[in-house]
């Protein structure tokens, strides 16, 4: 396994954590972590099938307070794995999409902004 962190590919047992997951060390950096480190998974007490059936639920555009009802888990718990996944995505796409050539741009959405004078907010009373 490779060291997540200076991608060393010596690392060793190095007992468990506390939940009972294996812990490794690099023979490099002598740093800790599990298999699960920098996915999804790391330190959640969810299921990957559960993490999995949200975000499948969560694409087909079931709604988040739904998914915690109907998986039984904390609505903040939903929120974060799907940020979680977002976030992931992103970090993907970022990676993967570059220089892309490209003759025409085509946008489907315009968002602008209308500045508003401190004068003409309407107090509420
Ligand atoms: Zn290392």
């Amino acid at each position: 396994m490779n060291c997540p962190f200076c991608d060393h590919p010596k690392s060793h047992k190095h007992g468990k954590t506390s939940k009972g997951s294996q812990r490794y060390r690099c023979a490099s950096c002598r740093r800790t972590f599990t298999e699960t480190f920098d996915t999804l998974y790391y330190r959640r007490q969810v299921t990957p099938e559960q993490v999995e059936m949200i975000l499948q639920a969560h694409a087909e555009g079931s709604s988040l307070r739904g998914l915690s009802r109907i998986g039984k888990r904390a609505y903040g718990t939903v929120v974060d794995i799907v940020r979680a996944a977002r976030y992931k995505a992103q970090l993907g796409h970022n990676e993967e999409v570059q220089a892309v050539e490209c003759a025409q741009i085509t946008g489907d959405e315009m968002w602008s902004f209308v500045k508003k004078s401190k004068n003409d907010v309407v107090q509420k009373i």
